[in-house]
């Protein structure tokens, strides 16, 4: 489908918004409301967006305006250094809060559930002039790798209608790629923003555990679990990612890390990859993405980096251990959703029966089955032999990349086994959907930053795919200039 649309005179990074804007090419509502255009051409066939904020979001861009009105180019490039987004259209996903907002992650037990209070990243990105646009669809809760698991539909790649967008930020990954925003949030517990990312061509940052306030994140597993940028190149994610980071006094996990330059580069010779080859070249990995890796280890070396071959036995076992300790969490975490406190209620006759026909009829099947399966991993009878254990092997997995990760600044392989698959080809097959998810489950087990970045060369089907750094936690320095020397 091609799109009637002047997208020439959208910006391709916040630089270049900002230098539009500082030259007088453009202005902050003419973006916008290019960008809303987009949106009703496309999202029709995409489903990317659940909610735009159209009323609202021009009054707030032409206010911007205002601010420019009367300005000098220094004076208006002095603006964007002190508000890094200043007038940055974006788009978030539907299980972070903004309030006055809905916010419904996508299930029925959430419809018509609005915030009570803003998310520490939304305060962020507002502070920094970013314009919330509107917010995107995702698997109900976050759990699933298609975006087929939304109470409202699934969300079509906006490179071909027919494949998955991925999931579960899927709204977030697509609202990027079919230039529906500049930039887009998503949270990443087993690799919801890389994965949808690769599928649809653009960048997913997952960043260090704790880098990013988790306050006003749906909890879906939240020793896993952070918020992280979807944008069209990596110093967007840069910049977006050094705008919410930090520590945050009302998350407990959070911590400071140091300040990145968003035009700052590390030296490139000197740099050292660690290949997991035993891990990469299987079965179940496509030749695409075989090739994909060995081409994007080439060009590395042709630009000064070492790569040597790295052995990690135990990232054969990071899938199990990842779907035994997420359904444990969030069974936890699913138990406030009781038609009592928030969101939607289904009356039974007494008590017991509001519980149970609120969750029954309003929980979607994958949260269910999670509900189910983390119950009994808990369970007394269960829990020394299944949570216990994970949590062991959690520990060694994380000191094995860690040791890894003390000779090599980073640790390369797909973001997933194969390209987007087609809507409806894996529906109802738990297994092989998890199976997508062996490449990025490893950097939240053990809380390390990894970024995808689209791969040089797309895959026969004509469909994307995506190469993942990961280095130690922290370090997201490295992914970054790693990314751009592939990019
Ligand atoms: N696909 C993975 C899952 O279903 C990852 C989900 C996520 O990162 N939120 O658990």
């Amino acid at each position: 489908m091609s799109i009637d649309f002047p997208t020439h005179t959208l910006p391709e990074s916040v630089l270049d918004f900002h230098a539009m804007l500082a030259d007088g090419k453009t202005t902050v509502a003419a973006v916008v409301k290019a960008y809303l255009g987009i949106i009703d051409l496309r999202n029709k066939d995409v489903n990317a967006y659940l909610e735009v904020f159209d009323e609202e979001v021009l009054a707030i861009a032409e206010s911007y305006d205002k601010q420019l009105e009367g300005k000098s180019k220094m004076e208006r490039e002095a603006l964007f250094r002190q508000h890094r987004l200043f007038g940055v259209p974006f788009a978030v996903k539907d299980n972070i809060l903004m309030k006055g907002h809905i916010a419904g992650s996508a299930s029925k037990v959430l419809e018509n559930y609005e915030a009570g209070f803003d998310s520490t990243v939304m305060i962020k990105l507002r502070e920094s002039g970013a314009i919330c646009i509107g917010r995107v669809n995702m698997d109900e809760f976050a759990m699933g790798g298609s975006t087929e698991n939304s109470a409202y539909g699934v969300t079509h790649n906006p490179l071909n209608l027919e494949y998955v967008a991925g999931g579960s930020s899927g709204g977030s990954a697509a609202a990027v790629a079919m230039k529906g925003c500049l930039f887009a949030l998503g949270s990443d517990t087993g690799g919801s923003i890389r994965q949808p990312a690769a599928y649809c061509g653009v960048v997913g940052l997952k960043p260090t555990y704790g880098s990013v306030s988790r306050h006003g994140l749906m909890a879906m597993a939240s020793s896993f679990d952070v918020i992280g940028p979807i944008t069209h190149n990596i110093e967007d994610a840069e910049l977006v990612f050094d705008v919410i980071r930090g520590k945050d006094t009302l998350d407990s996990t959070s911590h400071e890390t140091k300040g990145f330059s968003v035009t700052g580069t590390l030296p490139h010779a000197g740099m050292k990859v660690g290949v997991p080859r035993e891990f990469i070249f299987t079965e179940g990995v496509s030749d695409d993405v075989k090739k994909s890796i060995e081409n994007t280890v080439e060009n590395l070396k042709s630009k000064g980096v070492e790569i040597v071959d790295v052995s990690i036995p135990l990232l054969q076992k990071a899938l199990a251990l990842y779907y035994i300790l997420v359904p444990a969490e969030v069974s936890s975490n699913m138990a406030r959703f009781d038609g009592v406190r928030y969101g939607a209620k289904v009356e039974g006759k007494d008590l017991l029966g509001d519980y149970m026909n609120t969750r029954g009829q309003l929980l979607g099947k994958e949260v269910k089955k999670r509900i189910m399966l983390g119950t009994y991993i808990l369970s007394a009878g269960y829990h020394d032999a299944y949570y216990r254990k994970a949590n062991i092997l959690r520990e060694q997995l994380t000191a094995d990349i860690k040791k890894v990760l003390g000779s090599v600044d980073a640790i390369i392989t797909p973001t997933s086994p194969d390209t987007a698959f087609k809507i409806g080809e894996k529906a109802g097959d738990s297994i092989s959907l998890y199976l997508a998810d062996i490449f990025t489950v490893t950097a939240n087990l053990a809380g390390i930053p990894a970024i995808s970045v689209p791969a040089k060369t797309h895959a026969s089907n004509g469909l994307p795919l995506g190469i993942q750094f990961m280095s130690n936690a922290d370090r997201e320095d490295v992914l970054f200039a790693l990314g751009k020397m592939i990019y």
